[in-house]
């Protein structure tokens, strides 16, 4: 006789710290539809999750396996495995096409859109473009072309542009893929001798968004089959977004013809965030994962990690995940240990009212002085310390600083700092100083 398998529904709280547990330890994985995803029958060890449709099952399978299992043990207590299983089941059109034409693009990440995109002074011009294109494909820039260091948000504003298209045009043919993507593609079709199929598909499409186009560096017969491709959409006023880490012209062996082509509509960088801008982005990132960070660590996090927008995500996560673990409300210590193993490990909490506080003592000027317009030397020295040592020690940006010390721009400050710098080699005595100032600040002893 064989045995009946154990079915039973799962209790809906339990499926709820399921969602709980993935949304704090997990949060980069989670997406907003995660909401309607519902928990099947658990039999034999095994836990269904239901999706809506086959894209999300494949996200799921993709990327969230050991999640889910690791979120289902935690909310049980027991040993438990996951299987993800679609609602409707989307035809899957990858099978049904010719050979050459299954490459999947990327699917998209419901997150990135731009409602979700805070914008700063970093990505004014690069989200400005990107949100004229969305609205008019085709014709503001052709092609655009956003550059910027990793973690910066290119990806996100490229899916940004896609959500935006998509939801004016269902039927609109928007590709989005990594550059990695279609030089695979073309080198199958290339295999399968079905050139023609991959042609016929990127070249009929509406808009073409091409992600991390560095990839094409040394690629010299996908570069060339991206030329044709890239004149066939032009020429029908198709809309072509790039991008990539750095501008045309610095991507290695990329053909002039492509690197001129490239910045025949608009190239837009994209620079680190400034403290202003990381702060919002952590709010927006919190609120998207529900989770509840007061204000104080939110400007910790914001002024520890400085350079790498993706960081700033990794960085809640991690602090809501260890006040998880101690079952603690996130506190100060707790957002200090979270970051302590950190990579951008610059001492920080340095506050520039501190430095102005200690530089004002030190050098034996007024504080009011040092923010204030006059300009004589005894004064002007320890505006310059001022400005330099916020520069090194905070994260404020160059705009920040000269706003703080007496309303000056940013190239006064990025003067200040080249001038310190300098003195700081040719005065040993200066450089002394400098160095004990901000070896107090950062122990806090003042
Ligand atoms: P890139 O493609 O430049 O390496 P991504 O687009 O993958 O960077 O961004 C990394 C992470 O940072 C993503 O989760 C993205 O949502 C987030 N991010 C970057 N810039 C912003 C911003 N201005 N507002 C909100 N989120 C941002
Ligand atoms: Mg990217």
């Amino acid at each position: 006789m064989t045995q009946q398998p154990q079915m039973q529904e799962l209790a809906e709280p339990i499926w709820q710290d399921i969602l709980g547990y993935l949304r704090v330890h997990y949060a980069r994985l989670v997406r907003g539809w995660f909401e309607s995803l519902r928990p099947g029958t658990l039999a034999d060890g095994q836990l269904e999750v239901v999706a809506a449709n086959a894209a999300q099952k494949r996200y799921l399978d993709q990327h969230c396996l050991p999640a889910f299992i690791a979120a289902a043990q935690a909310a049980t207590g027991h040993l438990v495995t996951v299987a993800f299983r679609a609602l409707a089941d989307e035809v899957q059109l990858g099978e049904d096409l010719p050979a050459g034409l299954s490459g999947e693009s990327l699917p998209l990440i419901e997150e990135y859109s731009f409602d979700n995109f805070v914008v700063g002074p970093c990505n004014r011009l690069a989200h400005a473009a990107c949100v004229a294109v969305s609205e008019s494909p085709g014709h503001a820039y052709n092609p655009l072309f956003i550059h910027g260091s990793v973690g910066l948000g290119k990806t996100h504003l490229l899916q940004a542009i896609c959500h935006a298209m998509l939801a004016r045009q269902k039927q609109a043919r928007v590709f989005y893929l990594s550059c990695e993507t279609f030089i695979n593609d073309f080198m199958e079709a290339v295999e399968l001798g079905s050139l023609h199929t991959f042609r016929y598909r990127y070249r009929h499409a509406d808009m073409l968004v091409l992600d991390d186009i560095q990839f094409l560096a040394d690629r010299e017969r996908s570069q060339e089959e991206f030329f044709h491709t890239f004149n066939t959409l032009y020429q029908a006023q198709k809309q072509i977004v790039l991008a990539a880490d750095s501008p045309p012209e610095q991507i290695p062996s990329l053909q002039d013809r492509l690197v001129s082509r490239f910045s025949w509509g608009l190239v837009a960088r994209i620079d680190q965030p400034c403290y202003e801008t990381r702060i919002a982005i952590l709010r927006k990132k919190a609120k998207i994962r529900q989770v509840d960070i007061p204000e104080p660590i939110v400007e910790f996090i914001a002024s520890t990690i400085t350079t790498n927008t993706r960081e700033l995500e990794g960085a809640i996560a991690k602090v809501v995940g260890l006040s998880q673990a101690y079952r603690q409300p996130v506190s100060m210590e707790i957002a200090e240990e979270a970051l302590g193993g950190g990579r951008d490990r610059r001492p920080r909490r340095v506050t520039i009212q501190q430095i102005l506080e200690q530089v004002s003592k030190d050098f034996g000027a007024r504080a009011a002085d040092i923010q204030g317009k006059r300009r004589t030397k005894s004064v002007a020295l320890p505006r310059q310390v001022c400005m330099y040592l916020a520069r090194e020690l905070t994260g404020h940006s160059l705009e920040e600083i000269g706003g703080y010390f007496g309303g000056r721009d940013h190239s006064t400050v990025l003067h200040a700092c080249k001038a310190i710098g300098n003195l700081r080699q040719e005065d040993p005595q200066l450089r002394q100083m400098i160095e004990q100032i901000a070896d107090n600040l950062q122990r806090g002893s003042s």
